[in-house]
């Protein structure tokens, strides 16, 4: 199973790719993870990176397809993964058409976060990472138990760079004039909207109810945590 997770800047798509990956037992894969890694290890890549993340811009498309083609030829996405991210443009898109045919693997399932546009610049300014496993929390809503330290293993939280309020600003805008277009590519595909102003709990509810039905057709190397979940709540042996 091949997911996108679709959303403006701010969306929560970090925080439920964590959860759907965790939960299907595929790898969630996030290109602004990748390239602060490869910024963090002063690669090449990274250099190239650095100044355009830190305006809110888009990293080139080859610079991008091609890391992206070298982390999905990793064995652990054999059989499917999710893509946080990416694409982002219409050549990021056709790009990854062309992999997934080249690996035979099925047509993506787009899940499309949608949150207000008015809501986005709040959430981001609040928003703070573990560096160490890229738990996100939000000082408003989603804060840590303990102030500063993330839950799961006590390191300082960060504020990202680019969560800076002009260059959040300049980042919604690049989601609004290049990337949301690029949802017209997917809209005759596998394509669900899902409102992304309610908790995460909630939405992680309704993805799962999407994706669900469409589990049950897969293979059964894939999802196996999911198969297992399913059991385990009653539903239908698989
Ligand atoms: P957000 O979705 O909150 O903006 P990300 O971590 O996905 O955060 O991306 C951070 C930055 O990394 C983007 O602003 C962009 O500069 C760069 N980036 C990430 N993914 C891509 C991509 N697929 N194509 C081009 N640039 C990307």
């Amino acid at each position: 199973m091949v997911l996108l997770l679709f959303g403006p800047p701010g969306s929560g798509k970090g925080t439920q790719s964590g959860r759907i990956a965790d939960w299907l037992g595929i790898p969630a894969i996030s290109t602004g993870d990748m390239l602060r890694e490869e910024i963090q290890a002063g690669t090449p890549l990274g250099a190239a990176a650095k100044s355009i993340m830190a305006g809110g811009g888009l990293v080139g498309d080859d610079l991008v397809n091609r890391m992206l083609a070298q982390r999905v030829s990793a064995p652990d996405s054999a059989h499917g993964f999710l893509l946080d991210g990416y694409p982002r443009t219409v050549e990021q898109a056709e790009f990854l058409d062309g992999l997934l045919a080249e690996r035979h693997l099925q047509t993506p399932i787009v899940l499309h976060l949608d949150v207000p546009m008015d809501a986005l610049v709040g959430r981001l300014t609040s928003r703070r990472q573990c560096p160490k496993c890229k738990r996100i929390y939000n000082l408003l809503q989603m804060p840590p138990r303990v102030p500063g330290v993330c839950d799961d293993d006590g390191t300082p939280l960060i504020t990202r760079k680019d969560d800076s309020e002009e260059v959040v600003t300049e980042r919604i805008r690049t989601y609004d004039e290049v990337t949301r277009p690029v949802l017209a590519y997917y809209q005759d595909r596998k394509y669900h909207q899902i409102r992304g102003d309610r908790s995460p709990s909630y939405i992680f509810e309704e993805i799962t109810g999407i994706l669900e039905p469409l589990v049950s057709k897969n293979g059964a190397s894939c999802c196996a945590k999911a198969k297992a979940k399913q059991s385990s709540d009653g539903f239908a042996a698989l």
